[in-house]
């Protein structure tokens, strides 16, 4: 290890000092905004290919960001490429080597994530998105600057405009390629902050499920709500210590689909160093039929159910870590032919949560963050339209996001889980099976397969 790597592993949580806000008025090739993972992966992938990139978050680091902390297998190869995967492997983490099941009734089933996967330590991790979204961003903010870009935080972009100056309607028929992204205001230091403009003619919306970017394209230009209650999930979450069962630094996370809590479900995620993230997930148009709020019925959760209080007993909530969020889902909507809804039009690309591409099962958005950064970069340096952007990306993850909404259908219905959790408690193929899902896209495909199904299921 170098001496500069081992200084950036031992200080993670240290402030990252990025450099002066660029001139008022200043042009780069591409603006980012947003910093979390599809921020950082766009920014770092487009000055790696040579542009000049002006990267802007709205926090200082190191920020928190609400999530189950959970860094799926699909992560890994990106915080690769983008320079991480090394120094985040020598700080506390906890290394994922399967998930734990359990149905209403209260059966268990463990599925292991492969083998191979795990001897290389590519299977996946857990650790708090402070720390790994710090890490990432502290790599590639190096990269933007080296690559002649610029790096703002604690800018806040309040406006989007276009190449005719101004923000909003857009005048001309609506092809997705006729105008281009030109600009944005950002006002830096809070309330009371400087404003500034930058341009360029491209622009990427990465600011998660409130993006101004993708707000200002949908909702302003196209008249397209943001928010889609049946597609859209509350999610809650608090850290814990003295959790039994989540002492190891290796081991499994826990989904529990818990009576009270369906549709929807209860994770614990050790994160490391005898840290658990604990939370509740359930899609918001099933939240507003529920009479208890996402809180209380955690609470209670934790006090009064079988598998857990005791659990539970010796341990401490950390302090003010209570928090909740939105998970944008990538199911397919009813309507529309841009699926799962409009992410690009007139040189403007939106990517991770803001332009909804969280998995509607497992609520994993951070690794399609990261593929959509990598997509919409690569589309802009070949000069791709962004009608061809929407496209390859569902075509890239249309198939998976449909898949695990109908297995999100699945697992509201209480007697299903029951069922299907005993089997597969009982029955090694069906735990190979799901192995094997995690592990391919071939072997989802089986999904779609009735025959492999009730072959599996039933001999
Ligand atoms: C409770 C919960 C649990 C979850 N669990 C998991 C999990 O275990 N695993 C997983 O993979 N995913 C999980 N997710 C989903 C995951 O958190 C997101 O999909 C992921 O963070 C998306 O990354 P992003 O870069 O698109 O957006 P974000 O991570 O939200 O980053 C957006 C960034 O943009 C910045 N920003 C916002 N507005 C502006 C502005 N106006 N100007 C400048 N910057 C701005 C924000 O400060 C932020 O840093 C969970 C989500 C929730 C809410």
């Amino acid at each position: 290890m170098s001496e500069a790597s081992a200084v950036k592993s031992a200080a993670w949580d240290s402030p990252i000092d990025t450099g002066k806000v660029p001139d008022n008025g200043a042009s780069f090739d591409s603006i980012v905004v947003g910093g979390g993972p599809g921020g950082a992966s766009a920014a770092g992938y487009l000055a790696m290919g040579g542009q000049r990139v002006l990267l802007i978050e709205k926090s200082v680091w190191p920020r928190d960001k609400i999530c189950g902390d959970a860094v799926g297998g699909k992560s890994l190869s990106y915080v690769k490429s983008l320079g991480v995967k090394e120094h985040l492997e020598q700080t506390a983490h906890f290394r994922v080597t399967g998930i734990m099941f359990s149905s209403p009734k209260g059966h268990e089933v463990r599925v292991a994530l492969p083998e191979e996967d795990v001897a290389r330590l590519e299977a996946g991790y857990a650790l708090p998105r402070k720390q790994f979204d710090t890490l990432l961003f502290r790599e590639v903010q190096d990269t933007v600057r080296a690559a002649g870009g610029s790096v703002i935080q604690g800018g806040e972009v309040r406006q989007v405009l276009y190449d005719d100056g101004k923000g909003g309607a857009d005048p001309g028929p609506h092809s997705g390629d006729a105008r281009h992204g030109a600009g944005v205001v950002v006002r830096v230091g809070g309330r009371g902050g400087e404003e500034f403009t930058f341009h360029a003619p491209n622009l990427i919306g990465a600011g998660g499920y409130r993006c101004p970017v993708a707000k200002s394209m949908l909702e302003e230009t196209y008249d397209e709500p943001m928010i889609d209650r049946a597609h859209y999930c509350a999610g809650y979450r608090e850290y814990w210590t003295g959790v039994k069962g989540c002492e190891s630094q290796i081991g499994d996370i826990e989904i529990h689909f818990v009576d009270s809590v369906l549709p929807g479900y209860f994770w614990l995620f050790p994160v490391s160093e005898g840290v658990v993230n604990v939370g509740i997930g359930m899609v918001m148009a099933e939240m507003d039929k529920q009479k208890m709020k996402l809180k209380a019925l955690q609470s209670d959760v934790i006090m009064n159910h079988k598998l857990f209080k005791d659990r539970f007993a010796d341990a401490t909530m950390v302090k003010g870590s209570g928090k909740g969020w939105q998970l944008p889902f990538g199911s397919p909507r009813k309507k529309g032919e841009m699926q799962p809804r409009r992410s690009a039009s007139n040189g403007v690309f939106l990517v991770g949560d803001a332009a909804s591409l969280v998995d509607p099962f497992s609520g994993e958005g951070v690794g399609n963050a990261l593929v959509s950064g990598e997509m919409a970069a690569q589309h802009i340096l070949q000069k791709k339209k962004p009608s061809e952007y929407q496209q390859a990306l569902w075509e890239m993850l249309g198939p998976e996001l449909t898949n695990s909404y109908r297995m999100q259908r699945m697992s509201r219905k209480a007697w299903l889980l029951n069922w299907f959790v005993k089997k597969a408690s009982k029955k090694p193929a069906i735990q190979e099976m799901m192995t094997e899902m995690i592990a391919s896209k071939e072997a989802q495909e089986n999904l779609h397969s009735p025959w492999f199904m009730f072959k599996t299921l039933m001999f």
